[in-house]
């Protein structure tokens, strides 16, 4: 059972594609993937892009091209709801595009032609997930010292979107909006509810986590690239490795 591992970030990877058994890159769709044997499981090593038609696309070709069989994904994101802060992961329970919109035709949020606007995440693979989030932050948050505030894991509704949120008076109308149709958000980012939308197309187990990085107000682009390199990609490497043994 092949599993994909799919990120947002290289640094994510670092050095993982080092550690894989059998290992060999292969390029396709303008995308490089690495495929090997990591913890004893077959695993594809995949970059996103970032937005939601780039990380259908390299979702798509996992599945068709590399025929993974399940897929975990690895970010970060933007903390909107209450008490989400910049250290926490929040592991993904579903997914909607907030910036889906084809009313008056459809409600405001849901996908045409699916009936409905949230895609859910696999409940199985999603529990392995967050168990090895909480074993893999408590033994990364120790490499380094983050506001002196013990990382929390949340698990909820992640909202995707091809916009990088960065304004306070921005998130506050996002939030409102999803709101008023019922959907109460603890992160956003750019590419996750694509990908549980093609993994819902083929039936494809799907489970993702994101390090949240900013708190998608007006101060978000600072430090981003500072965070990615010594905060996101260590619990990533933690999480992975500790999901890993759990599969
Ligand atoms: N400059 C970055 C690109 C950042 S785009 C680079 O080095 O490539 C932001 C990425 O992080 C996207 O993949 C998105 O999923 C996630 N993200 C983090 N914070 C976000 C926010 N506030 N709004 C939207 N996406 C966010």
């Amino acid at each position: 059972m092949t599993l994909a591992i799919l990120s947002a970030l290289a640094e994510e990877q670092q050095g993982i594609f080092e550690q894989l058994e059998q290992a060999r890159r292969v390029i396709h769709a303008g995308r490089e993937f690495g495929l090997g044997v990591w913890h004893g499981q077959s695993v594809v090593l995949a970059l996103s892009r970032i937005g939601k038609v780039a990380a259908a696309t390299t979702a798509t070709a996992l599945i068709e091209k590399f025929g993974v069989e399940r897929i975990v994904f690895t970010g970060v994101a933007g903390g909107v709801g209450d008490g989400v802060q910049v250290g926490d992961v929040v592991v993904a329970r579903d997914f909607v595009q907030h910036d889906m919109d084809a009313a008056p035709l459809f409600p405001t949020f849901e996908i045409p032609l699916y009936g409905q606007s949230r895609f859910a995440c696999d409940p199985a693979l999603t529990a392995m997930l967050l168990e090895a989030t909480g074993a893999g932050v408590s033994s990364a948050s120790g490499l380094f010292s983050l506001n002196q505030r013990i990382p929390q894991v949340h698990h909820g509704l992640v909202a995707s979107g091809d916009r990088f949120v960065s304004a306070a008076v921005e998130v506050q109308r996002l939030q409102a909006r999803l709101r008023a149709a019922g959907h109460e958000a603890l992160a956003v980012e750019m590419e996750g509810a694509a990908v549980a939308q093609v993994c819902h197309d083929y039936g494809i187990p799907f489970a993702a986590m994101r390090t949240i990085s900013d708190r998608a107000d007006d101060s978000a682009h600072v430090d981003f690239p500072e965070f990615v390199r010594t905060v996101a990609s260590r619990y990533a490497q933690a999480i992975l490795a500790e999901f890993m043994q759990r599969l």
